[in-house]
């Protein structure tokens, strides 16, 4: 049974809390580990950790910090497979994806390299006679990130690598229910020169997030997990005074238009909704299909689903592995299970009879899904497809403006005006056009709108930047002493 304890001053500290969760093999449902959840105090000694180590990191040259960096860009490179094994181990999801998520995390390492670049500010000499204006960003101090169970090693990198670039120190509070990859990744930053109280692990729960949320020390705060827990943390950080950004759920909905490649669509549709068992933030959850186009779509993702080969995420050829807790695994099946009752059909049901090993469900499509039903009004998180039928292009961009959730959606056409006028319309933060999962490349910004994001500054990219620094500006003259004289006027440019 693994044993995972927490991470301050740059070492491995054993919890005295007297309180520890269950971790899980989700594939065979399994427990496989405890994680120590922390007390007040422990989170007190995290935060002290990264306080003490504050000022010298600050003070650190630009290239030394870069230095660390690219060190622990080659260490993760090197690591990828260790480091996707565990994920899966922990999370349940299948090696090519774990590899993948490991690849988009290692992005935000590689951007964060770029940070004596990020960093310049600008300079206007002779602002007024004899007079200099330049304006620089300073890191917070001590910044914490909780981040959620669906990528435990890619989110954390979208944090700690702007933050710690831009010398910050960083209290990391991952998901309880994969915690492992983040002792690896504070082993991996120790090994590439970042000194001690830098980079802290806290294992826990509401208690470790709501000292961070009221401690004075921390000056800034990065979620990423659920609508309702984003909310919290946003509000509860803000009346503290700290900066928040504090990334939501989601409800993704693709549009298809009549005139798109319907193979594509589907093959699309497919690796979206079923991906990681549906347990990304940016998977589509709700196809929006033109009436004319609708039968033929629905059946083409129909005929895919029995090609997906779902089995445990360390089997060599599993596509498709399970969700992440039994209680979740239940959550999802009853969605499905409610369906008909709404007046929905369910096409493929994914449920698996009771007693099946492990948290899974295989892949689910409902057609003649509703507004108003509760497959429809609800984040599943699973690998549960809706199909709602729409008129066309204008009934489609309403029923995606109407809802609550804004992080991602996509459209499927050949017409590139109808493209371009759902870029103008659509209200939502990320946005594809023939491209189902569009996550930002890390020299962009990843964030929703709406229900999906409270704050606002997104996460990562260059709004990383300017949310793990403030900016400073400075008015200088270096006037000849012979010239001075007493001016009690305001300020002017002359
Ligand atoms: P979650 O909100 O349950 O947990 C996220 C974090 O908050 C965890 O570290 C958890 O320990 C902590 N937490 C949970 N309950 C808390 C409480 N009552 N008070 C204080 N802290 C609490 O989310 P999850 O189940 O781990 O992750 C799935 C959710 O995350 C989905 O809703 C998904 O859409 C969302 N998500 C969003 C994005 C995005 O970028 N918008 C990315 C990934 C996941």
């Amino acid at each position: 049974m693994n044993d995972i304890q927490h991470w301050i001053d740059g070492k491995v500290v054993a919890s005295t809390s007297g309180r520890t969760g269950p971790v899980f093999n989700p594939a065979t449902g399994d427990q496989t580990g405890q994680v120590a959840l922390a007390s007040v105090d422990e989170v007190d000694a995290a935060v002290a950790a990264a306080t003490a180590a504050a000022p010298g990191w600050r003070a650190t040259s630009l290239s030394k910090r870069a230095e660390v960096m690219f060190r622990m860009r080659e260490l993760v490179d090197a690591n990828r497979k260790e480091i996707a094994s565990l994920l899966t181990a922990e999370h349940g999801k299948v090696l090519s994806d774990a590899m993948g998520e490991v690849a988009r995390g290692l992005e935000n390492i590689e951007f964060a390299c770029g940070v004596p670049h990020l960093l310049k500010g600008e300079f206007s000499e002779q602002a007024s006679s004899g007079v200099d204006v330049y304006s620089i960003r300073q890191p917070l101090g001590v910044v914490a990130g909780i981040t959620p169970f669906n990528f435990p090693a890619m989110v954390p990198m979208w944090m700690f690598a702007n933050a710690l670039a831009c010398g910050n120190t960083f209290v990391l509070k991952p998901s309880e229910k994969d915690p492992s990859v983040s002792l690896f990744l504070a082993e991996l930053l120790a090994q590439a020169g970042l000194p001690a109280g830098c980079f802290n692990v806290v294992q826990g729960d509401k208690v470790a997030v709501d000292r961070l949320l009221d401690h004075p020390d921390v000056a800034a705060v990065s979620f990423v997990g659920s609508t309702p827990i984003a909310k919290h943390i946003y509000e509860t950080g803000t009346a503290n005074g700290k900066r928040v950004q504090a990334l939501g759920g989601a409800k993704n909905h693709m549009l298809v238009l009549a005139d798109a490649d319907l193979d594509m669509a589907a093959d699309a549709a497919i690796g979206a909704a079923y991906g990681s068992a549906g347990e990304r933030c940016m998977a589509i959850s709700v196809v929006l299909a033109a009436e004319s186009i609708a039968d033929d779509l629905v059946a083409k993702i129909a005929e895919r689903i029995p090609g997906v080969r779902v089995g445990a995420g360390n089997a060599p050829d599993s596509e498709m592995g399970p969700l992440i807790t039994a209680e979740h695994r239940d959550k999802v099946a009853g969605y499905v299970e409610g369906a008909p009752a709404e007046g929905a059909t369910v096409v493929v049901d994914g449920r698996r009879p009771d007693g099946d090993p492990g948290f899974f469900v295989d892949p689910s499509l409902i057609d003649h899904v509703r507004p108003g039903m509760a497959c429809y009004e609800n984040e599943i998180f699973g690998p549960v497809l809706s199909v709602v039928r729409v008129h066309g292009y204008e009934d489609g961009v309403a029923m995606i403006n109407a809802n609550p959730w804004a992080n991602g959606t996509a459209i499927f056409t050949r017409d590139g005006g109808a493209a371009r006028e759902f870029q103008f319309d659509i209200e939502v933060g990320m946005v594809g056009i023939n491209v189902p999962i569009p996550v930002p490349v890390s020299y962009y910004s990843f964030g929703g709108w709406k229900a999906s994001l409270f704050g606002d500054t997104h996460m990562y990219g260059p709004e990383g930047i300017n949310f793990y620094t403030r900016g400073k500006v400075v008015t200088s003259r270096w006037p000849d002493p012979s010239t001075s004289k007493v001016d009690l006027g305001f300020p002017e440019t002359r």
